[in-house]
């Protein structure tokens, strides 16, 4: 049989990405950019709809955010491209599948799970990761068997000082009202609008010179007339291992606005309003107290040291302190999960992988033609953006692994054949785009964005209704 060049004309390449997000989209508008590159993209989510953390992620409350999908939608609309909602690696297709039917992987499977806080006490009600209640209140499926008791909570312990920790403490404090435009889910907003929340305490295991917020994102909260962020003076303060630090002109630029910013709060002193944030630094949990539902929270203070490159990191001293909180939200990171198949690394949680070439767990073999990007390839940071040059060197090494392969012409039956015969219900791009406007649509009505079905059964239910 004739030898055709794997991605000439006629022999494109296939290729399979698992995941929907920004990573996912970045990789494959890489992949439609190669110059002479003839290549078919399938995409697959478990998922009905696309988008991963842009829509189950980005707060209802930062829509410009989520505008990035314009982009991803462009992207769809290349030739080659198709999206297989509803089908998920390791329940309705599995890797050797993938590998049968494409001739190069992708995993932008993201970070799906969370860090654990590994203290007593953390596996009591009104416990929580903060990733568990941004899927609640962003409408994902998954999520929304959970409570959030928010009609018994005033006080609320935030632990980490991101900007998912941001985010959180601004759905929390805010006047629910003020969401009431957004596509919020319509659970959460109800239990919102109930919500006795008056107060969340950020607790900073470093100083406010090492705050991992954005400052933008901490103005935003302090702009709400309903809210006051304070701090107090021994909070604010800027120790000597930091204010060397900050002198060194190695830190961050965020990290002098963080500091002057607290230090404003606490020099204007006490809170007025009734919703406070209160943001506290040099504290850990070690223990989070209650016996069948949280009361409080035992938190050890910290001093800061130099590590080797000069970085502050915190050293825990022989001083304790309990705050009486209802509940505690551990915002300390996302956390990738194992896929049957796929490598794993247990320690980081995410993909083992040389610059985006999947490495076998055991031996650290290159594992031929897989390769990851997205969080799955380099751990929970950086924003939506950064997620673009990191899919395209990812896809610079797909490329680079594709000189001089070639192949017969492609007889392979399509995986649609496959999905078909096993009873996968999946979704296409065009129900995603009929969805997404009945979604908008049934927003419209009652003065909102969107309004989200959570439920896999039911979006697909009105999206067979749309075909
Ligand atoms: P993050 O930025 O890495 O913040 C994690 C926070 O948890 C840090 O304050 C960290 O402190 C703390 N932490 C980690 N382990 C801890 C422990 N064992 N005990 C106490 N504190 C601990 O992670 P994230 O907030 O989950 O955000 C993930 C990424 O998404 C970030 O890049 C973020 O900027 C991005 N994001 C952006 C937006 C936005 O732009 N609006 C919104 C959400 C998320 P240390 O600094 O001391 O490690």
């Amino acid at each position: 049989m004739s030898q055709l060049p794997l991605g000439s004309a006629a022999r494109p390449i296939r290729v399979a990405i698992v995941g929907s997000g920004p990573s996912a989209f970045y990789a494959a508008e890489a992949l439609f950019k190669v110059g002479d590159l003839h290549c078919r993209v399938d995409m697959f989510d478990r998922l009905p709809t696309p988008f991963g953390l842009v829509r189950g992620g980005v707060a209802p409350d930062h829509q410009k955010i989520k505008s990035v999908v314009k982009v991803y939608d462009k992207i769809a609309s290349q030739e080659g491209f198709r999206f297989f909602g509803n089908v998920m690696l390791g329940r309705d297709i599995q890797v050797a599948d993938l590998r049968a039917h494409y001739d190069q992987i992708v995993y932008a499977v993201g970070n799906e799970g969370s860090r654990r806080l590994g203290i007593p006490g953390e596996d009591q009600p009104r416990v929580h990761s903060a990733t568990e209640f941004v899927y609640w209140y962003n409408g994902h499926p998954d999520y929304q068997h959970l409570t959030f008791d928010l009609e018994n909570v005033l006080r609320v312990a935030v632990v980490g000082n991101g900007n998912v920790a941001m985010d959180v403490t601004r759905i929390l404090i805010q006047d629910p009202e003020r969401l009431a435009t957004t596509d919020i889910a319509d659970g959460a907003l109800e239990v919102l609008r109930k919500s006795a929340v008056r107060e969340v305490v950020l607790l900073g295991r470093r100083g406010p010179a090492q705050a991992a917020y954005s400052p933008k994102e901490m103005a935003e909260i302090a702009a709400l007339e309903e809210v006051d962020v304070a701090a107090t003076p021994d909070d604010a303060t800027i120790d000597p291992v930091s204010q060397t630090w900050l002198d060194s002109g190695k830190a961050p630029k965020s990290a002098a606005k963080n500091a002057a910013f607290l230090a404003d709060c606490a020099a204007r002193g006490g809170h007025q309003g009734e919703r406070v944030v209160r943001c506290r630094f040099r504290v850990s949990p070690v223990e989070v107290l209650g016996d069948g539902g949280v009361t409080g929270v035992r938190i050890q203070h910290a001093e800061l040291q130099p590590d080797a490159h000069g970085v502050p990191r915190p050293k825990a001293i022989d001083s304790f302190e309990e705050i009486e909180v209802d509940m505690l939200l551990s915002a300390i990171g996302y956390r990738g999960q194992p896929i049957p198949g796929v490598p794993f690394d247990d320690g980081w949680g995410t993909i083992p992988n040389d610059h985006g070439r999947v490495l076998d767990s055991r031996d650290g073999a290159v594992v031929a033609n897989e390769y990851v990007v997205g969080w799955a390839k380099r751990g929970p940071s950086g924003l939506i953006g950064t997620n673009s040059p990191d899919s395209k060197a990812t896809v610079a090494q797909m490329v680079q692994d594709l000189a001089g392969r070639m192949d017969a012409a492609d007889e392979r039956p399509d995986v649609t054949s496959e999905l078909e015969a096993q009873g996968v219900a999946f979704s296409t791009f065009e129900d995603w785009r009929r969805y997404d406007a009945w979604e908008k649509a049934e927003g419209e009505q009652t003065g909102r964005v969107r309004r989200k079905l959570t439920s896999v059964d039911a979006i697909l239910e009105q999206m067979r209704k749309l075909r």
